[in-house]
């Protein structure tokens, strides 16, 4: 059997910053295992046809949640990367942090060494931002984070519109202030999505001590005694391990295999008939994720990317993005948005994602018109859901419950962040543009309960899971990772995707989790320690 010093499980956003860092050093020998297939769709490279992957579901798969009272008796649909590069290879390329606020909690909440100002120099060590150079930015680092590739009318007026509502401007969402509205810096280059793939796994997939297996899905790690030592795989390979597993397989199946593999309520595994390795309660707790409803607006002229995608426009617009890399194809969809307190919080509590045209839900179709959709998102849910198995057997997927729109709060601060999204709508720069108001139908925010029921009949994720194996302290009986996100009661085994996260952070996932990753490469080389 093959033996490796470190096994990479999932090569997805973190996965290829771990594979990447880990196999640096050419005395060790690292495999990394993807479930899906590599990253070589045009589709994925292309910044403004990413919805095209999801369309396609090929190098995607979109988990379903049970169908849940809080959303009218809908499944939370919730479509993840199933590629190298994960989210990154499929994601809409927005380069958000979140705010200072977000880690220092976490140091609240008993995880030592995670502060803002201790994630800060990992956030910059990784970025190459061509625009930013101070403080807060990096431009030394892999992600290479650029301007926006296309800045289309409809966001303009946005922008504009956002500013007569009284929402000031904001040229650096990841700067001293989070406030604001402007467009996003992506994770682009040349107009190129630049993914966690392209960013870290291109120049390490060439080395000897590195070996990638795609289409290879993991079904459990195996233990001796209480360590680690390797995996077995859906089609019953199996890869030993002298060091340590690094689960980077994503906040959905992270704690469905920690759970197959004998780590989690030990009660619920010995239901199953599964042997504990380690009891811990909180494995596939505390999931968390950031859900938006929508306010949508018809404009008069078909000013819109609506069916831009289609027929001679499409032709036209491919022919200029393949011989001059400019066009409507440089744009990634979410070009602008921005962070509003609206609930007199003292920061932002919510994000608004804006998109050039009308989109529908995974379960229900767009309206087919021109005109534009105004995303308002939670920054800090409240509400938790959780990620538990069905049965012991791996093939079969999670029984997952989202808990979206379980605690009411989140409910009320999606009406407070639409009834801003109608300000914005009705401010002179696009309500000139707009012919009438789609979404929500107009009137309904006059009726409290009407106007409960159409968030939680249109509210969807934006894709953010987290938060299933989260870190915390000593006396968290709930903790899943110690501080140097080592998974308890064990050895040789750590966590460093989107899981690992105590609370969800107040905007977008991938840069945080690259951090996350980072620096878990970080401890397991010995260059750096949080512990006492
Ligand atoms: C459509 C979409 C849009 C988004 N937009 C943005 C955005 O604009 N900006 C932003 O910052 N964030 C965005 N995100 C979120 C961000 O991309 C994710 O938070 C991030 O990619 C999570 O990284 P991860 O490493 O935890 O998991 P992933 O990147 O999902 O990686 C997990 C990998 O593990 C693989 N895997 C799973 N199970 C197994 C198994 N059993 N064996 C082997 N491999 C396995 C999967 O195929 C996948 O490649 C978006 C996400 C999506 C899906």
């Amino acid at each position: 059997m093959e033996n490796f010093d470190y096994i990479v499980v999932g090569g997805g956003s973190s996965g290829c910053v771990a594979a990447s860092r880990l196999s640096e050093d050419p005395g060790v020998r690292v495999l990394l295992l993807e479930s899906g297939r590599n990253d070589t769709s045009k589709w994925i490279h292309i910044p403004a046809t990413f919805f095209k992957i999801l369309e396609k579901g090929v190098d995607s798969i979109a988990y379903l949640g049970e169908p849940s009272e809080a959303l009218n008796n809908r499944p939370a649909i919730v479509p993840q990367g199933h590629v190298i590069g994960g989210g990154s290879s499929i994601n809409a390329m927005l380069y958000v942090r979140g705010q200072s606020q977000d880690y220092d909690s976490w140091g609240q909440m008993g995880v030592k060494g995670w502060s803002f100002e201790e994630v800060l120099p990992v956030f910059k060590s990784l970025e190459n931002n061509l625009r930013h150079s101070d403080e807060f930015h990096g431009t030394e680092g892999e992600m290479v984070v650029s301007e926006k590739g296309y800045g289309h009318p409809l966001s303009w007026a946005f922008i504009r519109a956002a500013q007569e509502a009284g929402i000031p401007y904001n040229e650096d969402f990841n700067g001293a202030e989070q406030e604001g509205v402007g467009f996003y810096q992506s994770t682009t280059s040349e107009n190129r999505r630049w993914s966690s793939a392209q960013a870290f796994l291109r120049k390490a997939e060439k080395r000897p001590n590195l070996k990638i297996l795609t289409n290879r899905r993991v079904a459990k790690i195996t233990f001796a005694d209480k360590r680690a030592s390797g995996v077995v795989l859906e089609d019953g390979a199996s890869y030993d391990c002298s060091g340590e597993v690094v689960m980077c397989a994503g906040a959905i199946e992270t704690p469905r295999l920690l759970q197959l593999s004998g780590i989690g309520n030990a009660a619920e595994l010995k239901e199953h008939g599964i042997d504990v390795v380690s009891d811990l309660p909180g494995v596939g707790e505390n999931y968390q994720d950031h859900l938006e409803s929508t306010v949508q607006g018809e404009t008069h002229e078909p000013i819109s990317m609506y069916e831009e995608d289609k027929g001679f426009a499409a032709f036209k617009h491919m022919l200029q993005y393949l011989t001059t890399r400019t066009g409507l194809l440089t744009s990634n969809v979410v070009e602008c948005g921005g962070f509003v307190d609206v609930s007199d919080a003292g920061i932002p509590d919510m994000q608004f994602c804006v998109l050039p045209l009308m989109v529908g839900g995974l379960d229900r179709p767009a309206i087919e018109a021109h005109g534009i959709a105004i995303g308002p998102v939670f920054l800090r849910p409240k509400s938790r859901g959780t990620v538990k198995l069905r049965s012991a057997n791996s093939k079969d997927s999670a029984l997952f419950n989202s808990g979206a729109l379980t605690d009411p709060a989140d409910v009320e601060i999606l009406m407070r962040g639409i009834r801003k999204g109608i300000e914005i709508l009705e401010a002179p720069s696009l309500a000139k543009l707009i012919k009438r108001r789609m979404l929500p139908e107009p009137g309904i925010e006059k009726d409290d309960d009407a106007f409960r029921d159409y968030v939680r009949q249109t509210a969807k994720t934006i894709f953010h899971p987290s938060g299933t194996c989260k870190m915390g302290g000593d006396t968290d009986k709930m903790a899943v990772l110690d501080s140097e996100l080592r998974v308890r009661g064990v050895q040789g085994l750590r966590v460093c995707d989107a899981s690992a996260m105590p609370n969800l952070i107040s905007g977008n996932t991938n840069a945080p989790t690259m951090m996350i990753a980072e620096r878990c490469t970080r401890f397991m080389m010995g260059k750096e320690t949080v512990e006492a």
